[in-house]
Formats: C-alpha cells, structure tokens, sequence
C-alpha cells in the first residue's frame, strides 16, 4: 500500500450533532469504506467543542475495525487535558492525528489563546514520540491571516520541521494554485507529501457562503454556471461531478500523490467521483 504508484485516498466527516444524523453517519461510512479509503478523518469544533463528539466517534469507528483520524487543536484546553486526550487516542489504537490551530469559536471575540499547529505537532511529538502520523493543514490560497505568501509557505515549512509527516490542502477548484504551491514548498524545502483537499459540489449558496470565510476561490465563470442552475438540483450535481472529476484527473496526472475528500458526511457525490477516476481499485 506504500509504494510510490498508490493513490492515497481518505475521507473526511463532521461529528452530526443529533441521533438522526449518527445513524446516518453509519450507513456513509460503510458504503464509503467500500471504496477502499486510506483512512476517514473526523473533524475538531473550534475550541474543542465536539471533544467528546468526535472521540466518540473516533473510538467507535476504530472499533469497527475502520482506519480514522481525528482532527485536534488545542482549543482552550490545558496540557494536561490535551495529554489526555492523546492517552485516550493511543490507548484506543489510534495512530494517526490531523494537528491544526483551529479557529476562535464564533461569539468568542479574542478570549481564547489559540495555539500554532506547529506548537501542538511539537508537543505531541515530544510526548508520544513517533507513534502518530501527523497530518497538517496546507493552504494552496493561502490562509486568509497569512501575512504574506511566503510566510505562510515558511510556517507550513516550520509544521513539517516539528515532525509533521504529511499535509492536507484547504480545498480549491484551480489546479494551478496547487501546482505552483507545490513548487514553493520545494523550493521552502518542504519534501513530505502534501495531499489536495477536494470539495465535491452540492449546494451553491453553501460553498459560496465557506469559500468566502475560508480563502477558497470559487472561478468566476464557475459562480456563474453555478448561479444559472438555480434550483436545478440535478444540473447542479451533474455539473458538479464532472468538474470535479476534471480537477481530480489533472492533479493525479501532474503528481498529486493522492486525494483527500471533504465529504460533507454524504456518500454522493464522492463516491460518484471516486468511481470516474477508477481509484477504488486503486
Ligand atoms: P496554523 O498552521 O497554526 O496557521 C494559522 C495562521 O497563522 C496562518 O495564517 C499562518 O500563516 C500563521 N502562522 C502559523 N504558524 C505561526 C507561528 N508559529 N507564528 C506566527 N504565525 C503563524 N478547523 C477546525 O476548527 N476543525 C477542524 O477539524 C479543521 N480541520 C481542517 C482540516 C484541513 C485539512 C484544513 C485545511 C483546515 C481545517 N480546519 C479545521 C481549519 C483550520 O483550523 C483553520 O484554517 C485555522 O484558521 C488554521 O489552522 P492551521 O492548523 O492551518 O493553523
């Protein structure tokens, strides 16, 4: 499953807040596992507020005998909770952690510290050595608090020199921003791999409304099409699926060493892209 020609493939997931929503998560991820995924990632509330959710949900999917990572900031927590918190994941034979600084709960104004990934990545690594992979977040855009490109390219570096083994990219639709992204980590002297994040594409208002919070840059003329759809929900999907696909193919074409999928808890369209590109077999 390691050599250099297999297409890394994972699958993210929220924590559902309600019992409707567990038991729909159930069904998802066994019909996505049989797609052969990598591993499934669980995301953080910020300031921790999902910590039991998403444990919860980490430790019952690794029961069912499923590869799962759980996203972790610091949050508001203390060190000690936080070691807790990693005994609990380790114990439960976790390995693999996606370390990230978050963000302020909304309503939270400043009153949390938040704590850089590149602190957490060297905290979990001087308390547990190597036993997790750990996953950082990587922002072709760039991160909408980056004070410059390369600054944020030099402390996506600093994440790696704490011990992160690989990155995950903030999802975007020009495959160009990626490519040259990949040539300045190079040239930063970045050498792990750092993995796209593909948003499939299901509802406009929604992306519109996560791409303007998170830096991602919808293209003008794919607003557009998307605008013209209205409430054509099966145009909009259809759509959606090839372009999706079209940015999955020529990043695999050019060298991505793999995708990570923000599935927004729904088996399709993922599973509708991942069968386009035949990476079930993968
Ligand atoms: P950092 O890498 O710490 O960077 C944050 C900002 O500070 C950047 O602008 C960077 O340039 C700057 N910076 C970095 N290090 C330093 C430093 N040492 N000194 C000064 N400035 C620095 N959010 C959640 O709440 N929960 C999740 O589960 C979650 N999962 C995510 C998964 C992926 C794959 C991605 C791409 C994002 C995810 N996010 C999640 C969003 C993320 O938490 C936010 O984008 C957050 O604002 C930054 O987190 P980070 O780990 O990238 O921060």
């Amino acid at each position: 499953m390691n050599d250099d020609t297999h297409i890394r493939l994972s699958f993210e997931f929220f924590p559902p807040k309600t019992d409707v929503g567990r038991e729909k998560l159930i069904k998802t991820r066994a019909e996505l596992n049989a797609l052969n995924p990598d591993f499934f990632s669980v995301t953080y509330g910020a300031g921790g507020s999902t910590r039991d959710n998403t444990r919860g949900i980490v430790t019952t999917m690794k029961e069912e005998g499923l590869s799962v990572a759980p996203h972790l900031s610091f949050g508001g927590d203390d060190e000690e909770a936080m070691l807790s918190l990693l005994g609990q994941y380790k114990d439960a034979g976790i390995d693999r952690i996606v370390a990230l600084r978050g963000d302020m709960p909304s309503g939270m104004g400043s009153a949390l510290q938040l704590v850089y990934a590149n602190e957490l990545v060297a905290f979990i690594r001087k308390h547990f050595g190597d036993h997790f992979h750990l996953e950082v977040a990587a922002y072709p855009e760039i991160h909408p608090e980056a004070a410059s490109y390369s600054e944020d390219v030099q402390y996506l570096k600093g994440k790696f020199d704490a011990g992160a083994n690989s990155g995950i990219t903030q999802y975007f639709f020009n495959p160009d921003a990626y490519f040259y992204f990949m040539e300045h980590c190079e040239q930063a002297g970045i050498s792990q791999p750092i993995y796209p994040g593909i948003m499939p594409i299901t509802n406009y208002r929604n992306l519109a409304r996560f791409s303007d919070n998170c830096g991602a840059e919808i293209p003008r003329w794919v607003r557009k099409r998307l605008e013209d759809f209205a409430d054509d929900q099966e145009s909009l999907l259809a759509f959606g699926v090839e372009l999706v696909s079209e940015l999955c193919e020529t990043l695999l074409e050019n060298g991505a060493p793999g995708l990570h999928f923000y599935t927004m808890n729904q088996v399709e369209p993922v599973r509708q892209i991942v069968q386009h590109l035949g990476l079930q077999d993968a």
